[in-house]
């Protein structure tokens, strides 16, 4: 039996990619499946690679550039994992819960750690897979065990120091799919203070980031040790409000490009490559993509 069929009730033809992501550009996925536990996952997999069937991974969407075609690989999208559970200090958590719902959910049970993502949008899978950060901590800090399903469709429980955890980059074997996660947390008194926290986060990031257009987020990555951010780098290279198609440079920031009427996919490829010339020729930086092009 192919794996169209094993899996039929959790199959998707046809799928609109803009649906999927935050940018909102990108053409058709052939096929979507959304499994419903990691072990349909497994048996996912384990089709998928008995047939060499190529897959993708897709969290929230909130850092992947989809193409404007066809896309023939199978989207593997573990929404429907999204599971939280208090044990002490510890939270285990679903690969699908949103990375917002999770921040409020540890703020309430008085846990802290990963009130640091305050404000970043997408899946934990993803958060995990990106090692998702912000100015105030990493996702890996909280880190303790990540539950994935290798290309083989078997189980296997990575610890950070597997996962060699670096800026917005975890090591994950080639095709694992991340189900889920033991986070270790610290509980607090004063769940209110902790909650104030996360609303002054959410401030700092509403005034300094554009957040009524589409985006995935910042482009590019920091340059390592950096005496510039990229954001400060692509100012500087003058690509503030830039634009091809419907996609722009956002003007309040550099690091952000934005679909603001219709774009395709290639208008904001041509951005990201455009920036990146432009970075090298005025600063002699080759800066480096966070979103992932598919
Ligand atoms: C407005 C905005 C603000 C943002 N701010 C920040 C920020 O401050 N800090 C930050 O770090 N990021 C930020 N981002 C980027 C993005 O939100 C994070 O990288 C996020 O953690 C990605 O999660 P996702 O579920 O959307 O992943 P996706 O975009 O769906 O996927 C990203 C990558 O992770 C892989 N992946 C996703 N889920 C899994 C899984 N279950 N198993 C294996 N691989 C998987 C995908 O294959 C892909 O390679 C921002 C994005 C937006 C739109």
């Amino acid at each position: 039996m192919s794996w169209e069929q094993d899996l039929s009730a959790r199959i998707r033809a046809d799928v609109d990619l803009k649906e999927l992501v935050t940018v909102r550009v990108g053409g058709r996925a052939r096929h979507l499946v959304v499994p419903q536990t990691a072990d349909e996952v497994g048996a996912l997999l384990r089709a998928l690679t008995a047939e060499g069937r190529p897959w993708r991974v897709l969290g929230g969407g909130s850092n992947v550039l989809p193409p404007d075609g066809v896309l023939d690989d199978v989207i593997v999208h573990p929404k429907a994992l999204d599971g939280f559970e208090v044990a002490g200090d510890r939270v285990h958590v679903g690969a699908g819960l949103p990375t917002p719902r999770l921040v409020a959910l540890c703020s309430r049970a008085g846990l802290a750690g990963v009130h640091v993502l305050a404000g970043v949008p997408g899946q934990v899978g993803g958060a995990v897979a990106m090692n998702a950060g912000t100015r105030h901590g990493e996702i890996c800090d909280s880190v303790e065990r990540v539950s994935v399903r290798l290309a083989d469709g078997s189980a296997a429980e990575l610890s950070p120091d597997d996962l060699a955890f670096d800026y917005r980059h975890a090591r994950l074997p080639e095709g694992a799919v991340i189900c889920g996660a033991t986070l270790r947390l610290w509980p607090v008194d004063d769940t209110s203070e902790l909650r104030r926290t996360v609303g002054c986060y959410l401030k700092e990031r509403n005034e300094a980031q554009p957040t009524r257009t589409w985006n995935f987020g910042c482009m590019f990555k920091n340059p390592p040790a950096p005496e510039k951010t990229a954001g400060v780098l692509l100012d500087l290279a003058g690509l503030k409000g830039l634009s091809r198609g419907g996609a722009r440079i956002s003007p309040i920031h550099a690091n952000f490009v934005e679909n603001v009427d219709d774009a395709k996919a290639a208008d904001v490829l041509w951005l990201l490559q455009e920036a990146e010339q432009r970075v090298l020729a005025r600063s002699g930086l080759q800066i480096e993509r966070e979103v992932r092009t598919w």
